[in-house]
């Protein structure tokens, strides 16, 4: 799976930290332009493909793209 962020739409709620079963997002210690702080995705590797994280992002923020086999 890749993890598209738009990091410019999220508005640092941390759903995405919260919910990912995997703990895959972590604060990411930066703001974007609207002042938020977005994540980032430091485990990707460890993503279950489960779609939480599109699904609960209020922001439409989190875009998942299914790698191509
Ligand atoms: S798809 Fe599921 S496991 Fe993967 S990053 Fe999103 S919430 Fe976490
Ligand atoms: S759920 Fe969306 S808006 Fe909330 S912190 Fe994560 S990326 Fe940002």
């Amino acid at each position: 799976m890749v993890i598209n962020i738009n990091r410019d739409f999220c508005k640092g709620c941390g759903f995405c930290i919260t919910f990912c079963p995997k703990k895959v997002y972590e604060r990411s210690g930066e703001l974007n332009k609207k002042g938020y702080e977005p994540p980032k995705a430091a485990r990707p590797e460890d993503c279950s493909e489960c779609g939480m994280c599109d699904l609960y992002c209020p922001e439409f923020a989190i875009v998942l793209e299914k790698k191509s086999a």
